[in-house]
């Protein structure tokens, strides 16, 4: 490994809180995070202007996931608050749900609340089920007829595979979108709107085993090389691990270890701890983390 690359342990850089689809408040997830041991830590409540300006209410999360722009401030405030409470380094952040015709009003809106942190997450391929592309006359789209987009964790896998007319093109889909994200990130660095990008989950279709045996190696060995080139922070999500079986955070340990092989600069632990329960158990990965980078040559950043 080369001097300036880094792996963050004892640092978890993806949580939520009650502003998105978290079950408790800022104050209670830093509390719990300095209580488990982290060194720092970032909030990164879910973000989109694409689907706050579906929901057109203030105050009210949209889809009971993203937080809505209006409250942003707030939330950021309150971050600042609990890091001087708790004295323990709180990095402020979003995860931003990328769509490629989104990238306007998102590089405008990360300008304005200028984050620490930001997490770009692809959680929604839009060609799905009666979904539009918004048109030039400010249509915002069509969702689909459960009134919310096709979300990759969530829906039936069977449905998207018909819809995109076999595995094949649902994954390649999957990975161009996520090709899309990392060079907006990486053009957010490079125009100095935020320094700190990194790619949230990468395979996000964590209810589909079956989809991720299937993706063939190649197409991660690109995606976490384009990761790397673009100088973009990877995370490795332990939020599935140990549930259902799950024995690999996303993307898996090896993956990881390719990114860095590659020259990434930037590992980074995240538990997408939805509560402070989440939070509890997350830091018992910790050791997983450190444990599988072991091999790995030092200069690490072990904390
Ligand atoms: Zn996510
Ligand atoms: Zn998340």
């Amino acid at each position: 490994m080369d001097a300036d690359q880094k792996i963050c342990y004892r640092h978890d850089y993806h949580m939520h809180t009650a502003y998105g689809d978290g079950e408790d408040s800022v104050d209670a997830m830093v509390a719990a995070a300095k209580e488990s041991g982290c060194s720092e830590i970032a909030i990164t409540e879910h973000l989109s202007p694409f689907f706050a300006g579906l929901s057109g209410q203030a105050g009210r999360k949209i889809g009971g996931m993203t937080m809505m722009p209006e409250d942003a401030e707030i939330y950021l405030d309150e971050i600042s608050a609990a890091e001087q409470r708790y004295q323990l380094q709180v990095l402020k952040g979003f995860e931003l749900t990328y769509f490629e015709f989104d990238e306007d009003p998102s590089r405008r809106l990360i300008e304005r609340l200028k984050p620490d942190i930001l997490l770009l997450a692809v959680h929604n391929l839009e060609l799905l089920l009666g979904w539009e592309r918004p048109g030039k006359g400010g249509n915002p789209g069509r969702v689909d007829s459960k009134g919310h987009s096709v979300y990759l964790g969530g829906d039936s896998l069977d449905e998207l595979e018909r819809q995109y007319g076999g595995i094949k093109n649902l994954c390649a889909a999957y990975f161009r979108r996520l090709h899309d994200a990392v060079d907006f990130g990486a053009g957010l660095g490079g125009e100095g709107i935020c320094s700190d990008v990194g790619i949230a989950h990468l395979v996000v279709f964590e209810h589909h085993p079956q989809f991720n045996m299937w993706i063939p190696p190649s197409l991660i060995d690109y995606a976490v090389g384009h990761i790397a080139k673009s100088g973009l922070a990877l995370e490795v999500n332990f939020a599935k691990m140990g549930k259902g079986g799950c024995t690999q955070p996303r993307p898996s340990f090896e993956a990881a270890a390719r990114y860095l092989s590659k020259g990434g600069r930037r590992l980074q632990f995240a538990s997408d701890a939805h509560s402070v329960e989440d939070l509890k158990r997350a830091s018992v990965h910790f050791p997983m983390f450190q444990e599988f980078f072991k091999g790995v040559e030092a200069p690490l950043e072990i904390k």
